[in-house]
């Protein structure tokens, strides 16, 4: 910061003291106490992000930095825009288990593919949840009508592997658990490259004293050329990336940065379409080609499609199955969309599974340290022991459907209530449960999406740690497979949910800290 801003901005924040001063003196005589009495609100009151003229400057920095999405429904696309929900300083997270996440997911992005290939690995993981879930059973029928002439020109993964920390207490130590693996619809590499300048400035301006250390995040280059080497393997100039996309699409603005990215980099042209209405415009062409009225599309990229509410009819079904049976690189086919169920990734989770599809021990050990305890809910003797450990204890674990997009799981006495409704029903086998992870809180100063009044809140935090993946394969040649950026994304602890597109939590930075340091930091964070 120049001098003489310097100069001008602690001049304001002396004038804004001065006034908070005169508040708390009158507030202690109209409270009839001491002025010490109110000390603490004085405090409050004197940081920087108490200043009105701040909180107006950050909100409306998320909106010139593009961290937004769309507000009202039922209104054209782009006409009201409003602020996603942000952390104004970025959290402290551990180095050494960020680094962790981040090296294991080339061997995650293998193991997705591995196991979308397995047909026998991918049944009999499905069996029991196909009689009950007619969602995951449609899904099933695509990919089985589908596999055995596959045509897609490229495997495209596009796919990020979420982590929380286990904090088990200053004795317990603290691991890496993986919360879920995301093969569909792997959202918010858009808002990158604006938060990155949104926290660049804050750090700046605000926290002069404070020292960030946040790590190069480059996932919106990373996903935009993923899809580039596969269309460029398609080998047509002229072929467009199709979108899939929601009737009504709030979080409008971070697909947006892809396909703006993807024209100005490779001058790749985007479509749009509802599965509704690739069913009205699509047919296959010549060699299976996908052709949308007359564009030929090489990629299709589904940003909707993983929840059953995007196929309220037959038609959507059958766009899916035209689309499934072209040559359209497809993120995600069927397949990997599959392999990304729950219920796949606690068959993944069980002894030995993953030394069926990862050859290198030393990699298996460091991709299964990252398991949190998965429990099927099968008619079995385990299964019935897993729904009893549930019934007496429903804190120790999340009770999840095969559902994608948040808001679908079971937290806390809602575990009780679930499972003693499912408990007797063949329903049961199409849920998994899985320890909870208690992350370790530390305080964190909210931006909250449109309120009434601008304010910032400062409030203890947990965090979830998103690693993306890339890896494009043609035929047996795997031609891309890289970690590929990464997201953090925070919330209140009592918040049970996790997600920016429900509300849940908000955009944030990692600052990276020796762990050593970690611990003694958010302690601390959290006493001051
Ligand atoms: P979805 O596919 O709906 O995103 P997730 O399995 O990712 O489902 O769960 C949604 C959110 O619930 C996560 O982002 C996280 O905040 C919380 N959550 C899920 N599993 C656990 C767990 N084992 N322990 C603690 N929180 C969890
Ligand atoms: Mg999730």
């Amino acid at each position: 910061m120049a001098a003489g801003q310097r100069k001008c901005r602690s001049k304001r924040i002396n004038v804004w003291r001065q006034v908070m001063v005169k508040t708390w003196i009158e507030e202690a005589s109209r409270n009839n106490c001491s002025a010490l009495r109110v000390l603490p609100l004085y405090y409050a009151m004197t940081e920087w992000y108490r200043d009105p003229e701040t909180v107006r400057v950050l909100y409306g920095l998320t909106v010139s930095n593009g961290i937004v999405k769309k507000l009202s429904s039922g209104v054209a696309e782009s006409s009201v825009a409003g602020t996603i929900g942000v952390l104004v300083t970025p959290s402290l997270y551990p180095l050494d288990q960020f680094t962790l996440a981040r090296d294991v997911q080339p061997g995650f992005n293998s193991l997705i593919d591995s196991v979308s290939r397995s047909h026998e690995f991918l049944t009999s993981a499905l069996e029991n949840v196909l009689e009950t879930d007619s969602f995951t059973r449609r899904l099933f029928e695509i990919y089985k009508k589908t596999r055995q002439d596959n045509q897609q020109t490229c495997s495209l993964g596009i796919h990020r592997c979420d982590y929380m920390l286990d904090w088990r207490g200053d004795d317990g130590g603290m691991g890496l658990r993986q919360i879920e693996i995301n093969t569909v619809a792997c959202s918010i590499q858009g808002f990158a490259p604006g938060l990155k300048s949104f926290h660049e400035y804050v750090s700046s301006r605000y926290a002069e004293n404070e020292t960030f250390n946040v790590p190069q995040n480059l996932c919106l280059e990373a996903t935009v050329d993923a899809f580039a080497i596969a269309w460029n393997e398609f080998k047509n100039e002229e072929a467009a990336i199709l979108f899939v996309v929601e009737e009504e699409t709030f979080n409008m603005y971070d697909q947006l940065a892809i396909e703006v990215d993807l024209w100005k980099r490779y001058s790749i042209k985007c479509l749009r379409r509802t599965l509704s209405q690739v069913h009205g415009e699509a047919r296959l062409g010549p060699g299976r080609q996908l052709i949308l009225l007359d564009i030929v599309c090489a990629v299709v990229y589904f940003r909707a499609g993983y929840s059953p509410s995007d196929y309220p009819t037959d038609k959507e079904w059958e766009a899916r199955l035209l689309i499934e049976s072209s040559t359209a690189s497809l993120s995600p086919s069927a397949a990997y969309q599959l392999m990304g169920t729950k219920k796949v990734q606690q068959c993944l989770a069980s002894p030995g599974a993953l030394e069926q599809f990862v050859s290198d021990p030393k990699l298996v050990k460091k991709m299964r340290s990252t398991f949190a305890g998965q429990y099927a809910l099968d008619k079995t003797p385990e299964g019935d022991r897993a729904v009893e450990l549930a019934l007496q204890d429903p804190d120790r674990f999340v009770l999840k459907p095969q559902r994608e997009g948040g808001g679908n799981n079971y937290y806390g006495n809602d575990v009780r209530v679930k499972m003693e409704e499912i408990r007797d029903t063949p329903e049961r086998e199409a849920y998994i449960l899985m320890d909870r992870v208690h992350p370790p809180p530390q305080m964190g100063l909210i931006l909250r999406p449109h309120p009434r009044v601008l304010e910032l809140e400062r409030e203890p935090v947990i965090s979830e740690l998103g690693i993306y993946g890339t890896y494009v394969r043609r035929g047996e040649k795997v031609v891309l497979n890289t970690a590929a950026g990464h997201c953090l994304r925070t919330k209140p602890v009592a918040v049970n949910e996790g997600g920016i597109g429900v509300g849940a939590s908000y955009l944030d930075s990692p600052s990276l800290v020796a762990t050593e340091d970690f611990i003694r930091k958010i302690k601390h964070s959290i006493i001051m």
